[in-house]
C-alpha cells in the first residue's frame, strides 16, 4: 500500500475548504494525512474539523481567536499558530497537495508560501492570480509546482484543454449562472439588499464571491484568472451566461470541434479532479440527467447592467497596476455593500471611480515587478477605495 498523500487546506472553513474536507473525509482509511488547516476568526469549527481530521497544526489568522482555538484543542496533540505569519507556517508545512481557498488578496502571501513548496496547488483564490498574475505563474513554473484549477469554469476548460494542440486553440468560453439579478432591470437591481444578492440560483458558496456574482465581477476576475492560467489573450476568453450551470466552460478548436465538460453545479466535482489528478476519483456529487435538465440556454452578458465584467477585461487589457487596483477596490466595495454602506449599483461604479483616481495618483507604485509592489499596489488602492466609499479603515478590508 502507498504512503497516505500529505493534504493540507488554507481557508478550511470555508465552502471551498469544508468541499474538500468533505471530500477526504469520505476516502478509505490511511488514504490521506490531514497536515496543517486554516481560518481567519471560526476557531470552533477550525477546532472541530482539526479534531476530526486528525491535522498536525491549525493556524488562525486573527489572533484575538487564538486563546478561543488553544481552549478548543485542549490535551490535543495539535501544533496551534496566529496572525498572518502562523497561516504562512501552515503553508509551508510539508505536503503533497494543498488547496488554497482563502479569499480574497490576503491569500496572497500563504498562497505564494504553499506554491514555493514546489508539489501540487489546487488552486480556488482566483484573487491572488487577479492581482499577481504574471509574477504568480513565473513562481509556480521556478518551483516546478503543479497549479491544478479548481474555480469550476477553470477547471473545466483544463479537463479539455491539450496542451500540444494548443496552437489549434481559437478560444475558450467560460460560462455563467448570470447571478441572482440576470432577469432583473437597473431600477430594480439599484434597490437590491444583501440578502437579494446572496441568493445565488444555482451555487452556494462564501459571501464574497455571492456578492462577485451578482455583479459578474467574478466572470471578469475570472476571465483574467483564465488569461494567466491558460496564457491566452483577453479576447481569445470568451463569457456565456447559462443559466443552468450544467456546462461550465469549452474549449474552441481550430477544426470546428468545441469540447465542454458539464456536470451538475457542486463544487466537489473539480475538487475531486484537482485531488485525483491526473487519475480520477468517485464524488458523491448529483448525478447529471440530460433528459431531466430538459434544456439548455445560452445568452450574451449584459454589459451594461454588468459592467464590473467590462471593467475586468479593461483592465486586463491596460496590464500593469490595473488588475491588481480592479481586485483591490472590488473587496473593498463588496465587503461595503455587505455592511450596508452602499448601494449594489454602487460596487462596480466605485472600482471604476477607484480605477480612475488610481491612474492620476501620485502614491501609487507605477510598476509592477516583484510581489513586494504588488502589496504595495494593494494597499494604496484600499486606501483610495475606502477613501472614495467613506469607509473607516479598522471596519473595512
Ligand atoms: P469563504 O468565505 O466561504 O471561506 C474563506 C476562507 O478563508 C475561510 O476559511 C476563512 O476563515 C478564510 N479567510 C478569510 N479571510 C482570511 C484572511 N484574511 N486570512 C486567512 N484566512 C482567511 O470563501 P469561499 O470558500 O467561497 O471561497 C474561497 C476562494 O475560492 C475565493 O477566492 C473564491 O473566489 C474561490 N472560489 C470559491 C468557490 C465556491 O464555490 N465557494 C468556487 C470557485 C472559486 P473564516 O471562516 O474563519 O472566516
Amino acid at each position: 500500500m502507498s504512503a497516505p498523500r500529505r493534504i493540507s487546506v488554507l481557508g478550511a472553513t470555508g465552502s471551498v475548504g469544508a468541499a474538500t474536507l468533505d471530500l477526504i473525509d469520505r476516502a478509505s482509511p490511511g488514504q490521506y494525512e490531514v497536515v496543517a488547516l486554516t481560518a481567519r476568526t471560526n476557531a470552533r469549527e477550525l477546532a472541530r474539523l482539526a479534531i476530526q481530521h486528525k491535522a498536525e497544526f491549525v493556524a488562525i489568522a486573527d489572533p484575538a481567536c487564538e486563546p478561543e482555538l488553544r481552549q478548543a484543542l485542549l490535551g490535543q496533540p495539535i501544533e496551534i499558530a496566529s496572525g498572518e505569519g502562523g497561516v504562512i507556517e501552515a503553508a509551508q508545512r510539508r505536503a503533497d497537495w494543498i488547496m488554497a481557498a482563502i479569499v480574497g488578496a490576503a491569500g496572497l502571501r500563504p498562497t505564494l508560501a504553499a506554491l514555493r513548496q514546489g508539489t501540487a496547488l489546487a488552486f480556488a483564490n482566483k484573487e491572488c492570480l487577479v492581482c499577481a498574475g504574471g509574477l504568480f505563474m513565473q513562481e509556480a513554473a521556478r518551483c516546478g509546482t503543479r497549479l491544478l484549477p479548481v474555480d469550476s469554469e477553470h477547471n473545466a476548460v483544463f479537463q479539455v484543454f491539450n496542451g500540444a494542440h494548443r496552437a489549434n486553440i481559437d478560444a475558450i468560453t467560460l460560462t455563467a449562472s448570470g447571478g441572482p439579478f440576470r432577469s432583473w432591470d437597473e431600477v430594480r437591481m439599484q434597490s437590491a439588499v444583501r440578502a437579494d444578492a446572496l441568493a445565488h440560483p444555482t451555487w452556494d458558496m462564501g459571501a464574497k464571491i455571492s456578492i462577485d456574482s451578482a455583479t459578474m465581477m467574478n466572470k471578469g476576475l475570472e476571465v483574467i484568472e483564465a488569461c494567466w492560467l491558460f496564457d491566452l489573450p483577453e479576447d481569445q476568453v470568451r463569457v456565456v451566461v447559462h443559466p443552468q450551470s450544467i456546462v461550465h466552460g469549452m474549449v474552441h478548436y481550430g477544426d470546428g470541434s468545441v469540447l465542454a465538460q458539464m456536470g451538475s453545479p457542486d463544487m466537489r466535482t473539480p475538487i475531486a479532479h484537482a485531488l485525483a489528478w491526473p487519475e480520477r476519483m468517485t464524488a458523491p456529487v448529483e448525478r447529471l440527467d440530460l433528459i431531466q435538465a430538459g434544456r439548455l440556454d445560452f445568452e450574451p452578458p449584459d454589459l451594461e447592467r454588468f459592467p464590473a465584467l467590462r471593467l475586468a477585461r479593461e483592465a486586463v487589457q491596460a496590464g500593469g497596476i490595473a488588475p491588481t487596483v480592479l481586485n483591490a477596490a472590488n473587496e473593498i466595495a463588496v465587503a461595503a455593500f455587505l455592511d450596508d454602506r452602499i448601494g449594489f449599483l454602487d460596487i462596480a461604479a466605485s472600482v471604476a471611480e477607484a480605477l480612475d483616481r488610481a491612474a492620476g495618483d501620485e502614491d501609487m507604485p507605477s510598476q509592477l515587478g516583484a510581489f513586494d509592489d504588488v502589496f504595495a499596489i494593494d494597499k494604496r488602492a484600499r486606501e483610495l477605495a475606502r477613501d472614495l466609499m467613506g469607509v473607516p479603515a479598522a471596519q473595512n478590508g
